[in-house]
């Protein structure tokens, strides 16, 4: 049963974010600002990672926010996402994240990706079509959660170009745009992005009564 604007979840309550990826955090902030939430992250909390050992995005999510509503007490957002390239059977998808090794370097991921594409074409032609995923999960402290998907149809472009954003957002081109994520403004990303589409969902269904 989808819960409607609860006295936890009132302007100006505090929701923490559950995510220790900066560039997460950030558009995730951004994305609930307008709604007057105090956001607190998960490091500023010092709750530790949990281990995202599900199959899908949806259940990586509930996985991160209820460990983080149940750790802190308070109704917990969290996102699991990724990049799903239409010629590798949409790899990396939930394991976007772990091709960027410990170091955690995206430009080591992209150069993955445009090797792994390499090696899948046939006849010269280059199936360049990729989409973004995003599951973001609100749970709450008595473990009732809710879960929106989010989707962006693209297609990806080597080299990586574009300094804004996050991940694998330089070889990403959205569909109808001529930029990447990269290039782009984030106020643009914002207005188009997975995490923005789960978000919309995740608005009507919750926050507004
Ligand atoms: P996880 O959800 O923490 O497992 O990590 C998902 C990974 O997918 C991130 O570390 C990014 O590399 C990638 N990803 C998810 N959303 C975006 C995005 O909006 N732009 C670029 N990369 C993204």
């Amino acid at each position: 049963m989808t819960r409607k604007l609860t006295p936890q979840l009132s302007e100006g309550a505090e929701l923490v974010v559950a995510s220790h990826n900066p560039g997460k955090v950030r558009e995730i902030n951004d994305l609930i600002k307008p709604f007057g939430f105090a956001a607190i992250s998960v490091g500023e909390l010092g709750l530790p990672e949990p281990v995202e050992d599900g199959d899908t995005f949806g259940a990586n999510a509930e996985i991160k926010a209820l460990a983080a509503a149940t750790a802190s007490g308070k109704p917990a957002l969290a996102d699991d996402s990724g990049l799903c390239v239409s010629a590798l059977d949409d790899a990396p998808g939930i394991y976007s994240a772990r091709w960027a090794g410990d170091a955690k370097d995206f430009t080591i991921a992209m150069d993955k990706v445009e090797t792994a594409l390499k090696d899948t074409v046939i006849r010269g032609e280059v199936n360049d079509a990729a989409h973004f995923m995003c599951a973001l999960c609100l749970a709450w402290p008595d473990g009732h959660t809710e879960t929106f998907e989010g989707r962006v149809d693209g297609r990806l472009t080597f080299p990586p170009r574009g300094d804004q954003g996050f991940g694998y957002d330089p070889i990403f081109i959205a569909d109808g745009e001529s930029i990447t994520f990269g290039e782009m403004d984030p106020d643009k990303k914002h207005g188009m992005s997975h995490r923005a589409r789960a978000f919309a969902k995740l608005v009507k269904a919750v926050f507004e009564a």
